[in-house]
């Protein structure tokens, strides 16, 4: 494994020089057709940052078949139209309105560096970060409705100290339920986009929560109402 500055940049300019080899010439009408014609990706996939779950690497997919979205717990901001600089909005409409996209997949992970932040600071920790932590709590409202109070009681305000009267300790042990809840908070904030609820309502476009065990390798996806985690079996 490169290790030095440079053998680590140079590790980087040989795979693209393979990638070259691998696409441009052994299929050179693939990437001549994406090239001149334009991108037409079925599938818009929003994903963590995180260097282990890169979407194209898990999937295998080739140029041209995903679109990529990527942030800090792959979480979609709900529909509101007052945001400036808005890199996940502004992804997401361009995948759904110019592109037609016909599938949306929200990808999760275990041992999410984000989730663990979320619940680092529900649990009290400050986070002495300017903006990350201000990011992930847009999965809180997730965590409260999907796991700390499913029931559908009335919710304590954010930042609340009630939040210390559920059970916030078994939930910052298994973060994996945080993490998932988020998915489905990100899968429920989907819907809220106008342009997106209709063309789910005729059937143009169908959402998926998946989330990915980086212990085992095996992937977990939503059921049909997105509000189970199932794994997939081989
Ligand atoms: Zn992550």
């Amino acid at each position: 494994m490169a290790n030095t500055p440079d053998a680590v940049i140079d590790h980087l300019l040989a795979g693209i020089k393979g990638f070259k080899a691998r696409y441009y010439e052994q299929d050179p009408e693939h990437m001549q057709a994406l090239a001149q014609q334009g991108q037409k990706p079925k599938v818009l996939l929003i994903a963590c940052s995180d260097s282990r779950v890169d979407p194209a690497i898990l999937t295998g997919a080739l140029p041209g078949e995903l679109f990529v979205v990527r942030n800090v717990a792959n979480l979609v901001p709900p529909y509101q139209l007052a945001g400036h600089y808005d890199g996940a909005r502004a992804a997401i409409e361009y995948a759904v309105r110019d592109l037609e996209v016909q599938h949306i997949v929200v990808l999760g992970h275990a041992g999410c560096g984000g989730i663990h932040a979320l619940l680092s600071s529900l649990s009290g920790k400050r986070l002495e970060r300017d903006f990350i932590g201000g990011w992930v709590s847009m999965a809180l409202d997730a965590c409260f409705k999907y796991i700390l109070n499913p029931g559908g009681k009335e919710l304590p305000p954010t930042g609340s100290m009630e939040v210390a009267e559920v059970d916030l300790g078994t939930l910052c042990q298994h973060q994996h339920l945080a993490e998932r809840a988020a998915i489905r908070g990100s899968l429920a904030n989907l819907a809220t986009y106008p342009w997106i609820r209709a063309r789910l309502a005729e059937g143009r476009l169908h959402l998926h929560g998946w989330w990915f065990d980086l212990e085992t390798g095996d992937l977990w996806c939503t059921d049909a109402e997105n509000t189970v985690f199932l794994p997939i079996l081989d």
